[in-house]
């Protein structure tokens, strides 16, 4: 009993030196709290709406907008606050949500479209902010916009890419399992089909693996594509040494490959493996699409490019790979790095091309900030270039 007797009287000193410490704070005198208030909330509201990166209104309860920030601005254009909403965005489904969320106070997201200069495809979530009982203009409602049209576009892409290749792998499989059947079957006893369907079947799983090593090529640089190479490469001599391994191909094809200014050392920031790649697909599409007895030229030269902030040099090195076959239409310049894209299919399948060889060169000059340039006259030959920036000496001294 003495023992709680004792905790209620240290209990009660407590309480008591508490309130004397409170009671010294000051309290804000009935005319300094609203002006304080009005001064804290009133740039704090602005300052949040402005920070929020994505297009974002407040709206009071008769929908007129109190505050937008400015990626709503460049959006819309034409929004300002004191304008209703519906000068904005006309979409009945978000002025709906709006009356809605009124009602039920939770929030409700709507798809939209926007037009302006192209179709823009939108979530657009209204939300409560509370304080049912203030008037206008007090703020009532929060609408955040997130623009989907971009993520649409990369999910398009992806089924795409996943329709495109299980079209290119089936019908290697489909012929594949075709000729064992017939091999089970009719063919059973036949010597010299046999030999000839084993051959076909050899080669369907050759463009089965090529097909595989080329979507994991892509896969690869894809993931690198933010990381800038480190190390450095020289350039000519990764040239020299895909001439030097591509030399049989193109005997056989019938075509001379040509050197020009491969001789000196030519070094870029980059990963030799990749660059190798690279200039292997050019010439291997020169010889591929090249004319017959013609010639491919692998040619490398220095340009002077105009010195800019962040460069390490001023200096540019010019690889390009010119045949003089066909040719390429203009209108399919444009779409040629472009995955599964082929100027003709069946001509493309019977070189035992997969579409992919120039998206995988275009994916590497990009991790490599470097250009690709494509130039083509029908009837006279086409020209694949990559230009890269230069690194001095001094630098490739020390890799
Ligand atoms: P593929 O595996 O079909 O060769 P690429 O991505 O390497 O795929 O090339 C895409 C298409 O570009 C080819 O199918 C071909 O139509 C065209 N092409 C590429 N290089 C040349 C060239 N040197 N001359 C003519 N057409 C070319």
């Amino acid at each position: 009993m003495a023992l709680l007797d004792s905790l209620v009287i240290g209990f009660r000193r407590l309480v008591r030196r508490l309130g004397r410490r409170w009671r010294r704070v000051p309290a804000a005198t009935p005319a300094a709290r609203p002006a304080a208030q009005s001064e804290s909330a009133e740039p704090t509201w602005r300052a949040i709406v402005e920070a929020v990166a994505e297009p974002v209104v407040v709206v009071d309860r008769t929908g007129v907008v109190r505050q937008c920030n400015s990626p709503s601005i460049a959006l819309f254009g034409r929004v300002r606050p004191g304008q209703h909403i519906s000068i904005m965005c006309r979409n009945p489904e978000l002025l709906d949500a709006i009356e809605t969320v009124q009602e039920s106070r939770e929030p409700v997201t709507v798809e939209i479209l926007v037009l302006g200069p192209s179709l823009r495809h939108m979530t657009a979530t209204v939300a409560w902010l509370g304080g049912a009982s203030l008037p206008p203009p007090a703020p009532k409602l929060l609408v955040t916009f997130r623009d989907r049209t971009e993520e649409d576009r990369l999910n398009r892409m992806r089924a795409d890419f996943v329709a495109n290749a299980s079209h290119e792998l089936r019908t290697p499989l489909a012929s594949l399992r075709g000729f064992i059947d017939t091999l089970r079957g009719p063919a059973r006893e036949d010597r010299e089909a046999r030999e000839r369907f084993l051959a076909i079947m050899a080669a369907q799983g050759e463009r089965m693996t090529r097909l595989i090593d080329d979507l994991l090529s892509l896969s690869r640089v894809e993931m690198r594509a933010h990381l800038p190479p480190n190390s450095l490469a020289d350039l000519a001599e990764v040239a020299r040494n895909v001439v030097q391994s591509l030399e049989p191909v193109a005997t056989a094809a019938s075509i001379t490959l040509e050197m020009a200014g491969l001789a000196d050392a030519a070094w870029v920031r980059g990963d030799r493996d990749e660059l190798t790649q690279v200039v292997q697909n050019l010439v291997q599409n020169g010889i591929k699409y090249g004319r017959p007895g013609g010639h491919v030229t692998i040619r490398l030269v220095c340009e002077r490019a105009a010195a800019s902030q962040g460069k390490e040099t001023a200096r540019r090195y010019r690889l390009s790979i010119a045949d003089d076959g066909p040719g390429i239409s203009p209108e399919h310049l444009p779409r040629l790095t472009e995955r599964f894209y082929r100027v003709n299919v069946t001509s493309s399948r019977e070189k035992g091309g997969t579409g992919l060889g120039l998206a995988i060169v275009k994916h590497i000059v990009n991790r490599h900030r470097g250009d690709l340039d494509i130039d083509s006259k029908v009837g006279q030959g086409s020209t694949f270039s990559v230009v890269l920036d230069a690194v001095e000496p001094a630098d490739a001294a020390r890799p």
